[in-house]
């Protein structure tokens, strides 16, 4: 059985105020116990150690982003060892917004991958076709090299998690239906069983994200190959307590 993952993915978003809102709103909420569902909060880095020190002891954060390799002469970049250092324990890589915004290659992602994991990180790592893609029949395919550039570089799966996002659905209020996800949650897993290995397909969470809330999480949850959530716009609100509730 694979732990339920929620992941709530804060962007770039907040005042000190608006976050600290959030985390009380989380701290007093009645949510399945750590060893149903696993909670994973990722504000933007300035507001890191603040959160950590406020949320509760069975809620844990993420940085959105990290540096490829180790610090140093690299203006404007967080590396992996400063989060170690923090004692954050998880980083999301590959966003969809990082790849298209920032032009984050797959090999680029494959290598974040590989460096935070080499520090002791464990990682979000993100994935998903365009609705380009989509309609042109190329999901499978941009879903598969996407990973196939992460598994080239990594060796133990042990502290990855694997977050289908749709392009097409982050942000758009166009959920995946729950079928469109089952289908290329199994279509991923199969990939990782025949590329990586049956144990490893077997054991790792595949999340997925893109317009989760409230009230349409419950429906994606009950797919047999959707392990959780990584939640954007519906993680800064009182709902995101429903999505957690999900998980049972
Ligand atoms: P939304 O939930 O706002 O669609 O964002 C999803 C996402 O990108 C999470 O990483």
């Amino acid at each position: 059985a694979r732990k339920f993952f929620v992941g709530g993915n804060w962007k770039c978003n907040g005042t000190t105020e608006e976050v600290k809102k959030i985390v009380t709103t989380l701290n007093e909420a009645e949510v399945p116990s750590e060893d149903v569902v696993e909670v994973v909060v990722s504000p933007p880095f300035v507001f890191l150690p603040f959160v950590k020190s406020l949320l509760r002891p069975d809620f844990h954060v993420a940085a959105q982003n990290c540096w490829v390799r180790k610090g140093g002469a690299f203006t404007g970049e967080v590396s992996a060892e400063m989060l170690v250092n923090l004692g954050i324990p998880w980083v999301i890589l590959g966003h969809s917004e990082r790849r298209a915004l920032l032009n984050e290659s797959n090999e680029f992602v494959g290598d974040k991958v590989a460096y935070a994991l080499s520090q002791g990180l464990k990682v979000i790592a993100c994935i998903g076709e365009t609705l380009e893609q989509r309609e042109s029949g190329s999901t499978m395919a941009v879903v598969a090299a996407q990973t196939k550039a992460i598994a080239e570089k990594v060796t133990n799966w042990d502290n990855v998690v694997l977050a289908y996002e749709p392009v097409w659905a982050i942000g758009t209020g166009k959920v995946a239906t729950p079928a469109q996800a089952q289908e290329v949650h199994c279509e991923l897993r199969k990939w990782v069983h025949d590329n990586v290995g049956a144990e490893v397909a077997a054991k790792v969470r595949i999340i997925y994200g893109g317009s989760v809330n409230g009230a349409n999480c419950k429906e994606l949850a009950g797919q047999p190959d959707v392990d959780g959530f990584l939640v954007g716009g519906a993680s800064l609100k009182p709902e995101f307590v429903d999505i957690i509730k999900s998980a049972t």
